[in-house]
Parts: structure tokens; sequence; C-alpha cells
């Protein structure tokens, strides 16, 4: 008993590491490559919903041949199950492998009448699992609340299965629970590192002060830009550079903390207009106190209205520090990236010529030109 104990829980732990950290890769991979691909996310979980019948299916058939001990496959596929339908966002993609666990289940054939019910309700369970799932992991209190009556219930259908003593059920549903104990603390492990190194590459592409997008990810974005219009997949794109007029005077004036409230303004300005306008085009602080807008699927003259009608109603905001009330103009470059660009150095070049030009024209102005 002891060594068919410490057999279920040996395999069973390494296993349930394993199939996380596994499954986390596929999710992480596919959530990617549909993201690069523009694609419903919703059908990403196919590869999930594969990986875990796979899984399902090898029990069964390692089982079969007897080179599975029963009580510890039992363990691994309740662990498959459970931790499967708490990460499946996809209602369908559930259904699809809470029918594949039943097809699994089914599959041993003596099944009786009374057996087939009660597996459903345990197939039932685990759907509303997927629901309530946020709420289910939210707190360990909670999933245990959840996993002891859930473990009870499924291996008491396999004693009614197996016949096997109430002392083995005792036991094996105490190892279920710490198996599924690990599996929570594993998970959330992998859930917070997860979402460090998301805040990470969040923080490294964003701008601290203004929160609009940085000069490294302007850099990235726009060399993007530049190879899809080369391979001619994009045939319009504009480069818009904008600077703020007079920022040092605001500066000497107010303070240095008048000038970061006056950046914070403008850019939540700039991007909330842009972003009306088109949802798919990014604002990025480039330095200091200028900006760049990138501008896809619009001609030059379109590009220019929009900013005409920006700096239009630029003059309608009045930014408030400590009482004081702060007014700006802006002025703008605009230019688009040409086929004899070789590098996306020389747009953003010439848009800065364009910028210079409209300093030089007295401010508050745009200047547009290929
Ligand atoms: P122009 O109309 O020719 O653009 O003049 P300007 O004063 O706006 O330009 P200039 O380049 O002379 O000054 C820009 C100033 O912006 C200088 C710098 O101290 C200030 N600055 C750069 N970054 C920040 C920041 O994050 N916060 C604040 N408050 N000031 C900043
Ligand atoms: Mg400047
Ligand atoms: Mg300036």
């Amino acid at each position: 008993m002891v060594l068919h104990l410490f057999n279920t829980f040996f395999w069973s732990f390494f296993f349930a590491i394993g199939y996380i950290s596994i499954y986390r890769r596929i999710e992480e991979g596919t959530i990617r490559w549909y993201r690069s691909k523009q694609m419903m996310l919703k059908f990403g979980e196919l590869a999930l919903v594969a990986y875990a019948s796979m899984v399902e299916i090898s029990l069964r058939i390692l089982h079969y041949f007897l080179t599975t001990n029963m009580w510890t496959m039992v363990n691994l596929q309740t662990v498959v199950a459970l931790y499967t339908c708490l990460t499946l966002r996809n209602k369908g993609a559930n259904l699809l492998f809470l029918l594949v666990t039943l097809a699994t289940f089914g599959s041993y054939g003596t099944l009786t009448w009374g057996l087939w019910l009660a597996l459903i309700g345990l197939l039932l369970i685990l759907f509303v699992v997927n629901q309530q799932s946020t709420w289910l992991v939210s707190r360990f209190s909670r999933y245990l609340g959840f996993v002891i009556p859930f473990g009870t219930f499924t291996w008491l259908l396999f004693k009614a299965f197996y016949a096997f003593s109430w002392w083995s059920l005792i036991v094996q549903l105490f190892c279920y629970v710490c198996v599924e104990t690990i599996v929570f603390h594993y998970s959330t492990l992998l859930k917070n590192r997860g979402a460090a190194s998301a805040k990470l590459i969040y923080e490294t592409m964003h701008d601290k002060l203004t929160g609009v997008q940085n000069w490294a990810k302007f850099n990235q974005d726009f060399q993007l830009y530049h190879e899809l219009m080369l391979s001619t997949q994009i045939n319009e794109i504009v480069l818009v550079a904008i600077d703020i007029d007079h920022f040092k005077q605001i500066n000497d004036t107010y303070g240095h903390l008048a000038g970061n409230a006056v950046l914070t303004n403008f850019a939540h300005n700039l991007q909330t207009y842009i972003h009306e306008v088109n949802s798919e085009w990014e604002v990025y602080r480039a330095g200091g106190e200028e900006f760049n807008v990138i501008m896809a699927g619009i001609n030059q003259p379109s590009a220019q209205q929009a900013m005409q009608a920006y700096c239009q109603q630029l003059r309608d905001l009045h930014i408030t520090y400590d009482g004081i009330v702060i007014d700006i103009t802006i002025s703008v470059g605009i230019t688009k990236l040409l086929g004899n660009d070789v590098q996306a150095e020389d747009t953003i070049k010439r848009a800065d010529q364009y910028l210079y030009q409209a300093k030089q024209a007295g401010r508050d102005a745009i200047v547009a030109g290929y």
C-alpha cells in the first residue's frame, strides 16, 4: 500500500510538473503565433486541446497495455482534465476536450449505466469549472475547497468501477489532493513569472513619464513597416514627426515638473485623437518633447488633413498645473515611406527635415513632402 502511494505520488508529481510546463509553452507559442498572423485567438486553443487529448489517449493506451499502474493513471488523468478545464478560455475548445475525456473513459467498454451517468456528471462539473475558473483559482482555499469534493467524487467513481478497498480510496485521495496542491502552486508560480516578464517587456517598450510607446519600440515598429513596404504588403505608410514649440521656456518659466505635466497631458491628448481616427496607428515619444506617429494605410494628403485637424483641436487644450494654465503649439513634419528609402533612417531623416522647416517657418506649422 505504501509502495502504491509512493508510486502514485512520485509519477503524478513529476508528470504534473512536466504536463503544465509543456502546456504553458504551447499556450505562449500559439498566442504569439496567432497574434503575429492577426488570426482569431480562439482557434489557437485547438493546439492545447490536441496536446491534452494526446496525453489522455496516451495514458489510456499505456494503461490498456498495463504499463501504467491503474491508480497512478487515474490520478494523472484527473490532474490533466482539471488543469486543462481550468485554463481553456474558449467554451467550444473545452467542450471538445471534454468529449475526448468522455471517449477515453468510455473506451473501458464495460461501464454500467450508473457509471456512465456519474461520468457525465463529472464532465458537467468540469464544464462549470471552465466557466468559473478565474474565481476558482483566485484563492488557494477556494481551489482546495473544490479539489477535495471533486477528487472524492472521482475516486468514488473509480471505486465503483474497480472495487478497491476504502482504505485505498483514502490513501489515493490524499495523494491526489497533495498533487493538486503542488499543481496550484506551480502554475501560480509560472503565471506570476509570465506576468513579471510581460511587465518587463512592456516597460522596455513604453515611456515611463507619458505612458506612450518609446523610441526603442518606434525603431522596432518602423523597421518592420519598412520591411513590409519593401515586400509591397503595405504601400502607404506615413511618418509624422512632432515637436512641442518653445518647450524649454515652459521649463524655465514654470519649472521642470510643470514641463512634465505638459508632456504627459499632450501625449495623452495626441494618443486619444490618433486612436479615434485609427485605432491601429501608434504614438511614440521619440525623446524630450518630440513625438512620432506611424500612420499605415493612409495617403500623405489625408495624413496632413488629420494633423491639421489635430492642431486645431490642440488650441482647446489648456493644461493646468499648480493653478497655472499652460497652452502649447506644435510643429509637424510629415513624409511617407518611399520605395527608394534603402534604410528606415532615410525616412526618419526626411521627416526631421520637414519638421525643421516647420520651425523655420515660424512654428505652429505643418510641412509635408516626399
Ligand atoms: P523649439 O520650439 O525650437 O522646439 O524649442 P524648444 O524649447 O521646444 O526646444 P529645445 O530643444 O531648446 O528644448 C527642449 C527642452 O526639453 C530641453 C530639455 O530640458 C527639455 N526636456 C527634455 N526632456 C524633458 C522631460 O522629460 N521633462 C521636462 N520637463 N523637460 C524635458
Ligand atoms: Mg526638440
Ligand atoms: Mg521643441
